[in-house]
């Protein structure tokens, strides 16, 4: 029989699990609460106990895998097998998860980041139709990335490769969390949007559903304003406007460094879908030189949340013999 492999995508509210062929297709899946209290101690006790019941319920042993990769948040060493600094689950010293699951379950154990194991998961099996050169981004509560080149993760001197979050759009722009201003997260992640439609609500005149809801106070949430703005709505469609000439700049800058196949859209942002990823191709064609407008393409992202753990499981090939 074929050897398996085992994906896992730790978050701040869900862990979730898939058992793949080492082709990349799901064969069960499932998920777990994450247990965030005391100091996130019981996460990987739990991920352990949750792998183990499973293979007992699908009467499946340790040697039936080639091994289990894990996409988390937080600064992820890749050789130690360590995290730190993972906020969203209370992580803020260092975490052995890669000897604590191996000793837990016998199957060997590698980990990376959340946002690269998607990258990773949208170039195998999504949009990226397994090209060497990928390069992925996700707009959701923030922005970020993940590149591949060669078929393999950049992760730079720090691990900081593909934090495209944090590429500059706006030098006297929004201060962003990470201490400096005009990030690309500050303007196209789910919070910039809106922070975008307030800022361009001072200034306006006209007349505008958006404009009129942010006066009153209303919720105002980044799916409103793609959906104000699909329906003309004239305050919206600025804002929908801003935002992707943002994108189209970061993407035609990656575009021009590092010509990949693709640049891959995904996250909550991205459930625009066309609306969006045809203004954000229309400025990247702006901000791309010939050789690089004509082979590199804007694409939406096709996994949705499974990115994750099918990329994860793919950290595990290099395990394979
Ligand atoms: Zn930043």
């Amino acid at each position: 029989m074929d050897k398996k492999l085992l994906g896992i995508d730790l978050g701040g509210t869900t862990a979730k699990f898939a058992i793949l062929t080492s082709e990349g297709e799901i064969q069960q899946k499932w998920s777990i609460d994450t247990n965030i209290l005391d100091d996130g101690k019981h996460i990987v006790p739990d991920i352990i106990e949750s792998i183990n019941h499973h293979l007992k319920l699908y009467e499946m042993k340790p040697e039936q895998f080639i091994g289990i990769g894990m996409g988390t948040p937080g600064s992820v060493d890749i050789e130690r097998g360590t995290v730190i600094g993972a906020y969203n689950l209370n992580w803020t010293t260092l975490q052995p998860v890669k000897d604590q699951i191996e000793r837990g379950t016998g199957i060997a154990f590698a980990l990376d980041n959340d946002a690269n194991v998607a990258a990773l998961g949208e170039r195998w099996k999504g949009a990226g139709e397994n090209d060497p050169d990928v390069i992925f981004m996700t707009l959701g509560t923030g922005v970020g990335g993940g590149i591949v080149m060669n078929s393999q993760l950049l992760h730079g001197v720090a691990g900081c490769a593909g934090e495209i979050g944090h590429v500059t759009v706006d030098p006297d722009g929004f201060e962003c969390t990470c201490g400096k201003r005009g990030c690309l997260e500050t303007v196209a992640s789910a919070t910039g949007v809106v922070r975008v439609a307030r800022k361009l609500a001072e200034e306006y005149a006209g007349t505008s559903q958006l404009k009129a809801s942010l006066d009153n106070g209303e919720d105002v949430s980044s799916k409103d304003v793609f959906e104000l703005a699909e329906g003309n709505d004239d305050l919206a469609l600025m804002v929908v406007d801003r935002v992707t000439y943002f994108l189209g700049l970061a993407c035609g800058n990656l575009g021009n460094t590092l010509n990949p196949s693709a640049i891959i859209i995904g996250g909550g942002v991205s459930a625009a879908g066309e609306f969006l990823r045809g203004r954000v191709e229309n400025y990247f064609r702006e901000f791309t030189f010939p050789q690089v407008r004509n082979s590199t393409k804007v694409k939406l992202a096709e996994l949705g949340n499974e990115a994750g753990v099918i990329g994860a499981a793919s950290l595990a090939l290099q395990f394979a013999k």
